[in-house]
């Protein structure tokens, strides 16, 4: 492994945040895997940068994981087994996954980011999350220097969380997961504005492609592209609620909206709540919210990780002032 020192990790994060990392380098081969051991600790995990807010310069080691390859495992006549190792690209998969006409994935299309990545936060778009079709998690671990292999079972997948954001964060590297695609796919259409998009396009048989497209054609429409403003998508997660608790908001705010949690709990989202505090567009300096989309943070070129993290936290105050309710950060602040 070849390792560089104080470079920058500008080009690494999607908020295009220019912080140093003391030391960098990357996994390309399971070879390098056994090596993390001797790299100055700490070592910090880097998939493609899209889910990290880099607040402070990374002492350690930033370790990008750039491990390839995809292998069928097993099949039957209703499924199929696909691992996956952590550095292929998510939506290069889900491409390759809906071309091979498997179902499971394609509310997931454009998702930014890393295979290895996508269980941290149990990535989740449209209904859809990845928990609903992966059965394996396998790692490194770096205190134990073992190799380990999770079911889903054991990952304690919830809501944009899982094991490896809470008694694992930081001590594992995820070498691949393992997902267990639809050969008979299941449709799923009902959320946001699918079901208006592939109307739009003139859809009559609905396919796993033509479901991937109109996510695409949403997201694209909504969402800045990294590549032309900073961002790391949802900046906050969606809060939950007790339904009393929001019964009592909807009498002093009409029109809160709101989606079943399970039982007496509702989710309330939180792009709603920012932009009612007015953040909407709002910007300071090169830091902002979003003009069409309040829950996510941008760069409009310099800001410094500090001026994110602190615009954030005045919207977590803001928020909290006006509807008593705690915003939690999503990004992974470095
Ligand atoms: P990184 O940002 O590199 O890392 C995120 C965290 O995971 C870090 O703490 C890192 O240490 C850890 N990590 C990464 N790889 C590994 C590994 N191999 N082993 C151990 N730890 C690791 N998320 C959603 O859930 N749904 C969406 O719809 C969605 N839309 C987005 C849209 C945009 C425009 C953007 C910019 C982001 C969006 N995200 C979304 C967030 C992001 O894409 C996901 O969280 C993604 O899984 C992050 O992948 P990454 O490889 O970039 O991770
Ligand atoms: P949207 O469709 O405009 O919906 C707004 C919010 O309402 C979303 O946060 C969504 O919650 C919720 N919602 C909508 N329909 C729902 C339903 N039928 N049942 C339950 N909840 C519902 O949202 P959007 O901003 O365009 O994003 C579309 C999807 O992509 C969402 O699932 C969102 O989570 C995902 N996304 C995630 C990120 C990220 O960085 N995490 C970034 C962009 C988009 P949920 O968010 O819980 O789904």
């Amino acid at each position: 492994m070849h390792v560089q020192q104080q470079i920058s990790l500008k080009s690494y994060n999607t908020f295009g945040i220019d912080m140093p990392a003391a030391y960098f380098t990357e996994v390309t081969k399971p070879e390098d895997i056994e090596a993390l051991a001797t790299l100055q600790q700490p070592v910090h995990v880097l998939g493609g940068g899209s889910n990290i807010l880099l607040s402070a310069p990374v002492h350690g080691t930033v370790v990008r994981n750039c491990l390839k390859g995809i292998a069928k495992t097993a099949e039957n006549d209703t499924h199929i087994w696909l691992q996956v190792s952590a550095g292929e690209v998510w939506h290069e998969l889900v491409m390759y996954v809906v071309a091979n006409g498997w179902g499971g994935v394609e509310n997931l299309a454009l998702i930014p980011g890393t295979v290895g990545a996508a269980p941290i936060q149990n990535i989740g778009a449209y209904g859809v999350e990845v928990k609903d079709v992966l059965t394996e998690v396998s790692f490194y671990h770096l205190e134990n220097k073992a190799f380990v292999t999770l079911p889903a079972e054991a990952c304690r997948f919830g809501y944009r969380d899982s094991i490896f954001k809470n008694e694992l964060r930081g001590k594992v590297f995820i070498t691949a997961v393992t997902l267990m695609l639809t050969k008979k796919p299941v449709f799923n259409t009902s959320y946001g504005a699918i079901e208006q998009e592939l109307q739009a396009m003139g859809v009559q048989e609905l396919t796993v492609a033509a479901i991937a497209q109109a996510v695409m054609n949403i997201r694209s429409s909504k969402l800045p592209d990294p590549k032309v403003t900073g961002n790391a998508g949802s900046f906050f997660k969606n809060p939950t609620i007790t339904t009393a608790q929001y019964e009592q908001l909807v009498t002093e705010h009409e029109g809160m909206p709101h989606f079943p949690a399970g039982e007496g709990m509702v989710k309330v989202p939180a792009a709603w709540l920012i932009e009612q505090c007015g953040w909407k567009g709002y910007r300071r300096g090169d830091a902002g919210v979003h003009n069409r989309q309040a829950l996510v943070l941008v760069n409009y070129g310099g800001a410094s990780g500090g001026e994110v993290w602190q615009l954030s936290g005045d919207i977590v105050a803001s928020v909290q002032e006006r509807f008593g309710i705690t915003l939690e950060r999503e990004v992974q602040v470095w």
